[in-house]
């Protein structure tokens, strides 16, 4: 599933073919992945808008449409936002067209179909289940170790479940999750309000410090992310332990180990963390 530095890379590499380009049409192939409004409020609500700028909050984009209104995105498993010249066919697993002015048009194309899209307002009624409560993003200002502790402290679940709780920290998902404790050398099992001060403080700066390498590397390609460009990123290269069960450790050579915490499959080295 695309995490944080995945939906970045999506936004950045989207900016250049869709901001400031008018919504000319909108065909829903697929009704289910327009969640909010109904799909021809949806249609009627997206055609003769310009979209001004594309924002990011956790794993989720924004299209600004002027206003106070925005598409919402989630690209959940296997969503993906690409542009294409309006001369290309349509690509596999589309699901939604914005044909746009200009000479490109956007898609949504879904293989597993669990991605979604709202049309929003800003201060409107409707609440995307997720998206108001979502915690401080990584790399942000409000997300320090003063903010992590007390919350670290109250929290009696695994460390790993506890930061991928996106009301706690919005973007990680496992592949960030994973590593950030890899980082950090801390046992992905450990009960959250057992981590000291000093364990809080390295494992904020490793969250820090993988998804800003994860955003560098363009994001994490296994099997279907791509980019708005139809890139595939590079940061699968570089991980520690993520999907290296069975293979050794970068820092001590011990085999990587899988288990499950909180239903997620988790590698870690079972000698340096801790
Ligand atoms: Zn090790």
């Amino acid at each position: 599933m695309p995490e944080l530095p995945e939906v970045e890379q999506v936004r950045k590499t989207l900016i250049p073919h869709v901001v400031g380009h008018k919504i000319i049409r909108t065909e829903v192939f697929l009704d289910r992945l327009v969640q909010y409004p109904a799909v021809p409020d949806f249609i009627q609500g997206t055609v003769g808008k310009t979209i001004r700028a594309i924002n990011r909050r956790g794993k989720y984009l924004r299209l600004e449409l002027g206003d106070g209104f925005y598409i919402l995105g989630h690209l959940r498993m296997t969503g993906a936002l690409i542009a294409l010249p309006a001369s290309a066919p349509q690509p596999p697993y589309a699901k939604l067209k914005f044909t746009l002015d200009g000479d490109e048009n956007l898609w949504f194309t879904d293989i597993r179909t669990f991605g979604t899209l709202y049309l929003l307002q800003d201060g409107g009624s409707y609440k995307v289940n997720g998206y108001e409560t979502l915690g401080p993003e990584p790399l942000s200002k409000e997300f320090t170790v003063a903010y992590l502790e007390p919350l670290a402290h109250k929290s009696r679940k695994p460390i790993k479940t506890f930061i991928l709780d996106q009301t706690v920290i919005a973007g990680l998902g496992n592949i960030y999750a994973d590593e950030s404790l890899a980082l950090s050398r801390i046992m992905p099992t450990r009960v959250a309000n057992t981590l000291s001060r000093e364990e809080l403080k390295v494992l904020h700066e490793a969250i820090n410090k993988v998804i800003a390498q994860g955003i560098a590397n363009h994001g994490t390609t296994f099997r279907n992310y791509q980019d708005g460009d139809g890139k595939k990123g590079d940061n699968q290269n570089h991980l520690l332990v993520y999907s290296r069960k069975g293979q050794p450790c970068r820092f001590c050579g011990t085999t990587l180990v899988q288990i499950k915490v909180g239903g997620r499959g988790t590698v870690y080295c079972p000698k340096c963390q801790k």
